[in-house]
């Protein structure tokens, strides 16, 4: 009974997106490459976020043969902002992989590329590679949970892995497009927070959900983790025209990033502190409480990298959490 009701909500998903989808810069040009690029920037970060990024970092870097042969660090400044900076150091690996060997031919490939999971490889195959490999993520668990008023808890494996076999049994031809529909319809129809739009739904007259009346029912979820509460305090060191940066460790939240000094807790004295200012950054599973200090420095000294503002600028990459500490570089 689920394969049939996919089966009919197949047409009027793709009669609609191919009006109401919206004017997105990776939908001009559908490469492997460019797919993975796209695919990458936007897991966990809002499309408005990447529009302008992604269009910047495909201008520097057009072809995978161009982001092997680029710094780590060049990789990472192009990523500001959008966080998650694995993934730009995963695709920079995988764009190594690539530039070598040449583009994965199928799912099994795709999906062994370093930070590639089943949905993004799903995604690559299906809207670049004209394969009819299911992509389900957040947004299809909760069109899908919502279609069906499935009331079982989406979070389990077993609920994903009947729907992507649900998905892959109605593919139809136009793979890039229905990938694209199912997600499009998550994104600005059926969506997560507030009243889904169901007046706007293409399937409006399918839904079991809506027809129950009880489509903010869905999908069933677990509950959440609290997360995790650190203070700490963040030293904008300043020594005349310049800023002491320093890299975060090895592993971790924003491994290797670049960094204001940063301090779980208190900070030790470095002199007195011109200004003050609190911020907060929201990361997964943690939440960083900040109290940044602005100090000056006679000198330079070690263990830090000082740095202009123009530097900072053009060449360190500093996460979006340290953002309303940045004032201070003006
Ligand atoms: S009818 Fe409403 S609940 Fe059902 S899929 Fe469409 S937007 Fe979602």
């Amino acid at each position: 009974m689920r394969r049939e009701l996919l089966l009919r909500a197949v047409p009027p998903l793709l009669a609609w997106y191919r009006v109401c989808k919206r004017d997105l810069p990776w939908r001009h040009c559908r490469t492997p490459y460019t797919a993975l690029v796209a695919e990458l920037m936007l897991q966990q970060t809002r499309v408005e976020a990447v529009r302008e990024r992604y269009v910047r970092f495909l201008s520097r870097f057009p072809t995978a043969e161009a982001l092997a042969a680029a710094q780590e660090d060049e990789v990472l400044k192009l990523w500001e902002g959008l966080g998650y900076y694995s993934r730009a150091r995963n695709l920079h690996k995988a764009a190594k992989i690539v530039a070598a060997q040449g583009f994965p031919k199928d799912f099994a490939g795709v999906r062994a590329l370093p930070g590639v999971g089943d949905y993004t490889a799903g995604a690559v195959c299906s809207i670049a590679l004209g394969q009819k490999e299911p992509a389900v993520d957040g947004n299809v668990l909760r069109i899908l949970s919502r279609l069906y008023a499935d009331g079982r808890c989406v979070d389990d494996g077993s609920v994903k892995s009947e729907y992507a076999g649900l998905l892959r049994e109605v593919y139809p031809e136009e793979t890039a497009d229905f990938c694209e529909a199912l997600m499009e319809l998550g994104a600005i129809v059926c969506t997560p927070n507030g009243a889904p739009l169901c007046g706007h739904c293409p399937w409006r007259d399918l839904c079991l959900a809506r027809r129950a009346g009880e489509a903010e029912r869905y999908p069933v979820r677990r509950e959440k983790r609290a997360r995790k509460q650190v203070e700490a305090t963040v030293l904008v060191l300043r020594c005349r025209d310049t800023f002491a940066l320093e890299r975060r460790g090895e592993g971790g939240l924003l491994a290797r990033m670049w960094q204001f000094p940063f301090f779980e807790g208190e900070a030790p004295d470095f002199g007195p502190v011109l200004a003050q200012k609190r911020a907060t950054h929201v990361f997964t599973h943690v939440e960083w409480h900040m109290t940044g200090k602005l100090v000056d420095a006679a000198q330079p000294f070690a263990p830090y990298v000082w740095a202009t503002a123009e530097e900072i600028e053009a060449r360190y990459a500093l996460p979006s959490a340290f953002s309303a500490f940045k004032a201070w570089l003006r």
